[in-house]
């Protein structure tokens, strides 16, 4: 499930040059730097239906800020009414992905302790730079789940001195649209690789629209992306328990 309880972010890094949200609000003339709460669909995972039961059921996984960045400086004033709700739906589990890491200090709740345990915070790293700098952050912060996502991917990465026990696994995808840059399979087989050394979960989340692959070029459609990704049968399981 979806949650989104604030809209529009601002471009920090080269991964966001075609960011999606931006493409989207193009469509229809909005302006996604414009960062706005969602009044409507802010409670969310606390709705509840006539008999006084919550909406969504225990075990709901809700993909949490998909439309910004949950960490974004423009959200300070709302993020502790969300973190709020997060604690309340202990039942369920929340699914974050920032590239502002480097923000988790100063914007966790003050109970955080060791970390909520229904919590994922993954870290998006798009190139060396950028695993460079946000992962050494991340591995030092008390978080019970992490879990580091190349996307979209625009050069090889080295990420083997990152892949310590507590990172569960790596996701790696391409880039949509139709300005997308071109993702070359050797960086996705090169990432697996360095996960399979270090014990760690792998997923190709889907090609992107342009993907290099023993030197020719695929321009795959949207709605095959992930399914073609998913062919590639790469994908490695490591089972590390529920954190
Ligand atoms: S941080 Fe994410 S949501 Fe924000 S501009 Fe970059 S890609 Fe888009």
């Amino acid at each position: 499930m979806r949650w989104n309880p604030w809209h529009g972010c601002r471009k920090i890094s080269d991964g966001c040059l075609h960011c999606y949200v931006y493409r989207i609000d193009s469509r229809i003339d909005k302006d996604a730097s414009e960062v706005k709460k969602n009044i409507s669909t802010f409670n969310l995972p606390i709705a509840k239906n006539r008999r006084g039961e919550y909406k969504y059921p225990s075990g709901t996984l809700f993909y949490t800020c998909f439309t910004s960045d949950f960490f974004l400086d423009e959200a300070d004033g709302w993020r502790d009414e969300a973190w709020k709700i997060i604690k309340e739906r202990r039942d369920c589990r929340f699914f974050i992905i920032t590239k502002r890491i480097d923000r988790f200090d100063a914007c966790k709740p003050v109970d955080w302790g060791d970390g909520y345990d229904h919590v994922t915070i993954a870290v998006t790293t798009e190139n060396q730079k950028m695993a460079d700098y946000r992962l050494p952050i991340y591995l030092n912060l008390p978080i019970k789940t992490k879990v580091i996502i190349c996307e979209p991917l625009l050069e090889p990465i080295d990420l083997s001195k990152y892949l310590t026990p507590e990172i569960k696994s790596v996701s790696v995808g391409g880039e949509s649209g139709d300005d997308a840059r071109i993702c070359d399979y050797d960086w996705v087989l090169g990432i697996r690789e360095q996960c399979m050394r270090a014990g760690v979960g792998f997923s190709y989340h889907q090609t992107g629209a342009k993907l290099m692959k023993n030197g020719k070029l695929y321009h795959i459609p949207k709605d095959k992306q992930e399914d073609q990704a998913h062919r590639a049968g790469i994908d490695v399981s490591i089972e590390k328990g529920e954190q």
